[in-house]
């Protein structure tokens, strides 16, 4: 994360602010970019249609006051009722109004790390406090560290940014039994994985499943996201975010997406499935201590990843990655190669063989 204003803040924003660097990924134009785990086949095609041929209609005019018609449909898809369903302008701004909506300032939110960097960033950026809890060795969640002192808001990643590892079921219901306050399960890679926390709302109505359409999807231009929870809750966090967050031409493509081209999406989640595995055992024929990932993306423990990654990029291959460093060293693998990391989005093969061949050549320049 960096900055590009360096100046001081002003003295009139608020004192929560003042410490807040903005959230500023590497997002420079590369031939392949593998950085940011969106859908690398693009748009689906009734979506596409739909952008095409909707989107000067619907340009000059106010979208649904709170998307009515994409939430019917989002319960459609869930099977759930279309009063569980709350959106937002991406999964980050529905993240953004349930923490706003169920913690004062001065509440705490808790997370595992590594995971989420944004999550931190919104705690600040709504006055709260936060306590990061390190995941075991095996990128386990800490479940009584993290119930402990009843914090506000808990929040989880399954399958988790950036390891690629999913929370166990059981210790997901330990959480839910000790949790005082809204437990949030990010699902934002749920459809690359084999379990889901979603059966669970009916029981706990302190439980909210945050989604997105900017991964499976491959509508992460569009911004769509959406939260399932309990009404009580999720009518809160509509008050929170607020009218208009989706637009009219988002909500169009999102509804198609999510009718008609659900065979494209399930054929491209196979897609993706099955190159992880192929990326995973490429990395590990090279001797990296990979993740089995349950993600659209390979996390794997690399020394000086950053200096990697920028070799990758403006090397002959052109391929952007996500490098990390400073991640909590709570591996084996992450204890080696000092906190750092890569970050891998699958997408097609070829690209795939791109950015291998990239890495290769990164390594012979690096070490
Ligand atoms: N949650 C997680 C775990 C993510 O990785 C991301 C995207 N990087 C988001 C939420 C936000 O996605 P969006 O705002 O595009 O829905």
């Amino acid at each position: 994360m960096t900055t590009t204003d360096t100046s001081p803040a002003p003295l009139y924003a608020r004192a929560a602010y003042r410490g807040i660097e903005l959230y500023a990924p590497d997002r420079r134009p590369a031939s392949i970019d593998l950085s940011d785990n969106t859908n690398r086949w693009g748009v689906p095609p009734g979506a596409l249609r739909e952008l095409r041929d909707a989107g000067v209609a619907l340009a000059s005019r106010y979208p649904a006051v709170y998307s009515t018609p994409l939430k019917r449909t989002l319960a459609d898809y869930a099977g759930v009722h279309p009063s569980m369903i709350v959106t937002g302008c991406g999964s980050d701004d529905v993240l953004d109004s349930a923490i706003r909506a169920f913690a004062e300032p001065g509440d705490r939110v808790v997370m595992s790390e590594p995971s989420f960097p944004m999550i931190p960033l919104f705690a600040a950026m709504n006055g709260l406090e936060y306590s990061g809890i390190p995941l075991s060795s095996s990128y386990d969640i800490d479940v009584e560290s993290l119930v402990a002192g009843e914090p506000r808001i808990t929040y989880l990643c399954s399958p988790n940014n950036p390891t690629g590892t999913t929370v166990a079921r059981a210790a997901i219901k330990a959480v839910l039994a000790g949790a005082r306050g809204i437990v949030i399960i990010d699902e934002a890679y749920v459809e690359f994985s084999d379990s889901t926390a979603l059966d669970l709302v009916s029981a706990y109505d302190n439980l909210l499943i945050v989604r997105t359409m900017s991964k499976a999807f491959g509508l992460a231009g569009l911004r769509v996201g959406y939260a399932i929870g309990a009404p009580a809750l999720v009518a809160d966090i509509e008050k929170s975010r607020g009218p208009y967050k989706v637009s009219g031409l988002a909500e169009r493509a999102a509804i198609t997406a999510l009718t008609e081209d659900l065979d494209w999406v399930r054929e491209h989640i196979g897609l993706t499935i099955a190159n992880r595995q192929r990326l995973v055992a490429a990395l590990r024929a090279r001797g990296l201590d990979v993740t089995p990932s349950l993600s659209n993306f390979v996390f794997a423990p690399v020394s000086r990843a950053p200096a990697v990654a920028r070799r990758m990029r403006e090397g002959a291959h052109g391929v952007a990655v996500r490098a990390f460093e400073g991640l909590r060293p709570v591996s084996a693998a992450l204890q080696a190669s000092g906190g750092c990391a890569l970050r891998i989005s699958v997408g097609p093969w070829p690209e795939i063989e791109s950015a291998l061949a990239a890495f290769d050549e990164a390594m012979a320049v690096c070490e």
